[in-house]
């Protein structure tokens, strides 16, 4: 029986230099299961100290240690070993993932199997990277050497815990760069069993380094290090904007992955049943935790009452349930912090514009962060509800009357990361297509992702990419070599 057996409450360590070893202050802060409220876990509260600690054992892995000495098949290999190791523990990682998030079991499998994706694509591109053969007109050999950008200070969200630090990791490790790692504060417990199997599959020590803590005074310390030469962050635009001005500082490369308001446009003639299951799943997959949540739901007026009213009865339908349940749809919130940002939502939402379904806290729960899947229809695009980004289970349904109308809505926006266009008119789906400012954008479908094609934002979303091929680049720097051939001497004087 679920909830009978009460999870051991363990004390983690960060892994550094390939030990496990505690704070330097000895603090630890506690990790919950968001749908019980109870503690299941304690980790170090890092500082300064501690980043210190990690970025120099990541800079001399970097500079002096085996990882260098590495040829990219050999740091391939290892990447297949480590998604190995974690396709023969998906069960472990999976329960891990969800007790810990708050997301329904089913997904976090997926996901896991995503991780493991992720490694074994990369662990294939790590000896794909090539320089080019430049036609300088001179006498002599002009080439590009692709080589690693050297430590890469990682800081990952709560909503997708470890895989948003495998597509951080893999790209890294399989450049040649060296990692520090600092998981979300919330959900740093998958990353840390994953680290258990760095040794095994031959990760030298201090390759990838995993720091546990607070943004504020550990994530701003990895920003602030000298010794850290890229910064990689997915997170809040507030914070992506923080982490833009430390890193100014010591010139880091930074790439970053924001969030969103992404706009989902359903026009008439649209294939109805899957518009109005696209629309739910958009926003309300893992309770609309997702940067590219399809939270503003944009429907042509001809269609949108009727829309509005399938969109309601099948949102009924969601099963919201404890997260280990095979059948929950929706489980908690990640954190208390985060049911109250999204309750204060609610309550916003309730003043902007009509509730056709959820507003609160669904009744049948004493316990856990759950909040009701929620609906607001008849929003402007100038209401709150509509410009913030929530990170929860929460729609707005805005009406537009034609295409021009669709795209200047969809476009009026400081974020553009997503977005998602549902008609059977291919000339009108790909005008929209171009139209839209968003660095992703789908065609009868809303999220699917795969680590082959790349992801990150325009705008206020971000910059760089992740995935595929440009999820490595950002790893990455160019060396022009030139190499003269012409052995007469200059005539210089
Ligand atoms: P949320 O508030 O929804 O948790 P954040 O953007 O604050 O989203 O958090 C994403 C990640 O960024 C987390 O790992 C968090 O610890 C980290 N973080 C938060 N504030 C800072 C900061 N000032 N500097 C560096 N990292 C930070
Ligand atoms: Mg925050």
């Amino acid at each position: 029986m679920l909830g009978t057996v009460k999870a051991e409450v363990r004390t983690y360590k960060n892994f550094v230099n390939g030990e496990w070893v505690a704070g330097s202050s000895g603090e630890t802060f506690p990790v919950y299961d968001p749908s019980t409220e109870e503690v299941i876990a304690q980790v170090p509260s890092s500082n300064a100290a501690d980043v210190d600690r990690a970025v120099k054992a990541a800079r001399a892995a970097f500079d002096s240690g085996p990882w260098g000495q590495t040829n990219a098949a050999d740091r391939g290999r290892i990447l297949f070993k480590l998604a190995e190791k974690i396709r023969q523990n998906t069960a472990m990682l999976a329960e891990l993932e969800s007790r810990n998030s708050g997301k329904p079991i089913v997904e976090a499998e997926f996901d896991i199997a995503d991780v493991a994706t992720c490694f074994e694509y990369y662990g294939g591109l790590a000896n794909k990277v090539m320089g080019h053969v430049n036609p300088v007109p001179a006498n002599a050999l002009s080439f590009t050497l692709r080589e690693p950008v050297g430590v890469a200070g990682q800081i990952i969200p709560w909503n997708y815990p470890l895989l948003m630090a495998a597509w951080k990791l893999a790209p890294a490790l399989a450049a040649g760069c060296t990692c520090v790692l600092k998981p979300a504060e919330q959900t740093p417990l998958t990353a840390l069993e994953f680290a258990n199997w760095f040794a095994e599959v031959g990760l030298p020590p201090g390759v990838v380094n995993i720091v546990n803590g607070f943004g504020e005074t550990c994530g701003a310390a990895l920003v602030a290090h000298p010794g850290v030469d890229k910064i990689a962050f997915t997170g809040s635009a507030a914070v992506g904007k923080l982490i833009v001005k430390s890193a100014a500082d010591t010139l880091k490369r930074v790439t970053l992955e924001l969030g969103g308001k992404s706009p989902n446009i359903f026009f008439e003639g649209a294939d109805w049943e899957a518009a109005v299951d696209g629309a739910l799943f958009g926003v309300f997959i893992n309770q609309g935790e997702v940067c590219s949540a399809g939270s503003r739901i944009l429907v042509e007026k001809k269609i949108y009452s009727k829309f509005v009213e399938a969109m309601t009865e099948k949102a009924k339908r969601i099963h919201l349930g404890a997260p280990l349940e095979r059948d929950t749809k929706m489980g908690p919130l990640v954190s208390k912090e985060q049911y109250d940002r999204v309750s204060s939502y609610l309550e916003i939402g309730k003043k902007e514009a009509k509730v056709a379904i959820g507003g609160g806290r669904p009744k049948q729960f004493g316990k856990g962060y759950y909040v009701e899947p929620t609906i607001f229809y008849d929003v402007d695009n100038n209401a709150r509800i509509s410009r913030e980004e929530i990170f929860g289970p929460v729609a707005s349904v805005i009406p537009f009357d034609d295409e021009a109308g669709a795209i200047r809505i969809a476009n009026d926006t400081p974020y553009g990361l997503a977005a998602a266009v549902w008609t059977r008119d291919i000339y009108k789906a790909f005008r929209v297509v171009k139209a839209v400012r968003a660095g992703i954008v789908w065609v009868n479908h809303m999220q699917p992702t795969y680590v082959e094609a790349p992801w990150g934002g325009y705008k206020q979303s971000g910059f760089g990419r992740e995935l595929g091929p440009w999820g490595l680049e950002e790893y990455l720097e160019t060396k022009q070599v030139f190499v003269n051939l012409d052995e007469t001497p200059i005539a210089w004087y």
